[in-house]
This record gives structure tokens, C-alpha cells and sequence, in this order.
């Protein structure tokens, strides 16, 4: 698998849920990936909320989950 990092902060490596979450919110086809922090920025929500979507992905079964 590719390293992906942060397009905004440049953290790296991102973490599984970090690139689900760029694929689920933003584009399946996403070439710029987001970490929480920056994805909730991006987003204007906390990124309490955005680990609370991960979870409930997860319990829909999404793969790009872990
Ligand atoms: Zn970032």
C-alpha cells in the first residue's frame, strides 16, 4: 500500500481510518488525503464527530475501516 500523508499538515503515515474517511466524506477517488485534525477543519466539525462516523461505518461493515 502506498504511504499517504496529510496533504494539509503533512502528517504521515495516515492511518486506515484517516484515508476512509477522505474516501467516504470527501471522494472515492481521492488524491489528497486528510488526517482527522484536518479533515475536521476542512469539514467544520470536531473531530470527535468524525471518529464517531468511523465507528458507525464500521458497524455497517465498511471495509475501508479498521
Ligand atoms: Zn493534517
Amino acid at each position: 500500500m502506498v504511504r499517504r500523508k496529510c496533504y494539509v499538515c503533512g502528517k504521515e503515515p495516515l492511518t486506515k481510518n484517516e484515508i476512509g474517511l477522505t474516501k467516504k466524506l470527501i471522494d472515492q477517488k481521492a488524491s489528497h488525503f486528510y488526517c482527522i485534525n484536518c479533515l475536521a477543519d476542512y469539514l467544520e466539525v470536531s473531530s470527535d464527530e468524525l471518529i464517531a462516523k468511523i465507528e458507525e461505518f464500521k458497524d455497517e461493515g465498511c471495509t475501508l475501516f479498521q
